[in-house]
């Protein structure tokens, strides 16, 4: 189902190592431990172990609360929760509460449905309706889990007594209910695999392949990310509690969602967001980079502001977006970068004028060979229910060009600052000599 390319799959490969290392761990557990006991610093360093997933979900919400994204701070939080609630099950902690059976059953269902819910939320800020909205919801959860998957003899054990005698119906279908889905939470008949229940498993793979469907379309890091802290926390809430299984894969957990932040926030530095090509900052950084030889090509749309006076801007940026994605697939080992507005730059490393030229003139050609096709203008204004008799919107194909002006390294032309200025001054050039062309 997932057509995987080697772009695509980038942003998977730091997620899925973590992953993998996360399992060779455990199974190399009992050896660690061992190793581990054997001196008085590492036997300390295996204490505080249990509390490093903690230390990366609180990063985690520090990262996303700096980077305005509410769906890492979320799902930080609520990793949290569900490793707390997890790693105590069976603990003292738990026995105080009285919180039974059925509660990492119930954490392992809500969790990837929480994960899906965030990651829709990227993006978002913490303190908006939204933001509370979803504390709220996440709160609410950890309530109604306590509540449901109660021992009897717990604190809410007597809510729910109390609750039958103020109000019998209620207390009645809340105990009821209670068992009832305590005992669907265990259920592992269909669908269920190593014991994991039916529910969970539905959950997760339900959850799995949304997330994968979201990650074929934007392709980006952040949904890599979530994509990959789904797997680990499942794979963590799965295992057996009492373990070290779970420590570790949340810990995982956490690690990616820290890394996926990093990695987001990078790229939005370095992305530009309308093409998708390496901006301004990329292409300084090439540029002090690149050998002796190269050659550097600037690419102008040609009278692009009197198109976007006849078009709109908004069609404008239809056209940036497909101009640049034919530069792309620019061939010759090129580089490409958004210059800034609709200039791009084209960097052929190791290679001469001669050597690049043939690839930027096929470039070029395709351009001004392209169709583009401009929706009409004006969005239906009329009544609703009238829309479907209107013929459908009237697609009228318009043409671009692009003209090219290419530079290379030389004795006069010492470094690449030198070399792009060069090209830039040929661009207008070939402006001069009429646009629609390549001079050099
Ligand atoms: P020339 O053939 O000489 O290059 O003419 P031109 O109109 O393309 O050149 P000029 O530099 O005068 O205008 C560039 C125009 O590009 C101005 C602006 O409206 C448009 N532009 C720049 N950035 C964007 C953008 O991000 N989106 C859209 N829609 N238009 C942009
Ligand atoms: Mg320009
Ligand atoms: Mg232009």
């Amino acid at each position: 189902m997932f057509m995987l390319n080697k772009q695509s799959t980038y942003p998977l490969i730091v997620p899925a190592a973590l992953i993998s290392l996360s399992a060779l761990l455990l199974w190399k557990w009992p050896m660690i431990t061992e190793l581990m006991a054997a001196g008085r610093e590492l036997r300390a360093f295996f204490m505080i172990l249990p509390i490093m997933p903690y230390a990366f979900f609180i990063i985690g919400v520090v990262l996303g609360w700096r980077f305005n994204n509410a769906g890492i701070v979320f799902t930080a939080f609520v990793l949290g929760l569900a490793y707390f609630a997890i790693s105590n099950q069976g603990s003292s902690l738990s026995q105080e509460w009285a919180i039974g059976p059925g509660y990492p059953e119930a954490v392992g269902f809500l969790l990837p449905i929480n994960i899906a819910f965030f990651t829709v939320l990227t993006g978002r800020r913490i303190f908006t309706a939204t933001g509370m909205f979803c504390m709220l919801g996440v709160l609410f959860q950890a309530f109604m889990v306590i509540l449901l998957c109660h021992h009897s003899g717990s604190p809410f054990s007597d809510l729910i007594t109390t609750a039958k005698a103020t109000f019998p119906s209620i207390g009645y279908l809340l105990s009821g209910f209670s068992i009832r889905l305590r005992a669907i939470l265990h259920n592992s008949s269909i669908f269920g695999f190593w014991g994991v229940p039916t529910l969970l498993t539905v959950s997760f793979f339900g959850v799995f392949i949304f997330l994968g469907m979201r990650y074929q379309k934007y392709r980006d890091n952040l949904t890599a990310g979530f994509l990959a802290t789904l797997v680990a926390a499942f794979l963590g809430t799965m295992g057996n509690y009492s373990g070290p299984s779970p420590m570790v894969y949340f810990a995982a957990a956490g690690l990616i969602l820290i890394i996926t932040t990093i990695d987001s926030s990078l790229s939005m530095a370095y992305i530009d967001e309308l093409t998708e090509l390496q901006g301004r900052r990329s292409l300084n950084e090439a540029l002090l980079n690149l050998g002796r030889r190269y050659t550097i090509a600037m690419v102008d749309i040609d009278h692009f502001k009197k198109f976007n006076d006849k078009y709109g801007h908004k069609t404008g940026d239809q056209v940036l977006k497909m101009i640049a994605a034919q530069l792309k697939k620019l061939n010759g080992g090129a580089k490409v970068y958004r210059y800034g507005g609709e200039e791009f730059t084209a960097i052929f490393p190791g290679k001469s004028l001669r050597e690049s030229l043939p690839h930027l003139e096929a470039y070029r050609k395709i351009i001004e060979e392209k169709q583009f096709y401009i929706r009409g203008k004006g969005r239906w204004k009329g009544k609703a229910e009238d829309r479907g008799s209107r013929p459908p919107a009237s697609r009228r194909a318009t043409k671009i060009t692009v003209s090219i002006g290419a530079a290379e390294s030389g004795q006069r032309l010492a470094d690449p600052e030198m070399v792009l200025k060069a090209a830039d001054k040929i661009l207008y050039k070939a402006k001069n000599k009429g646009r629609n062309r390549v001079e050099s």
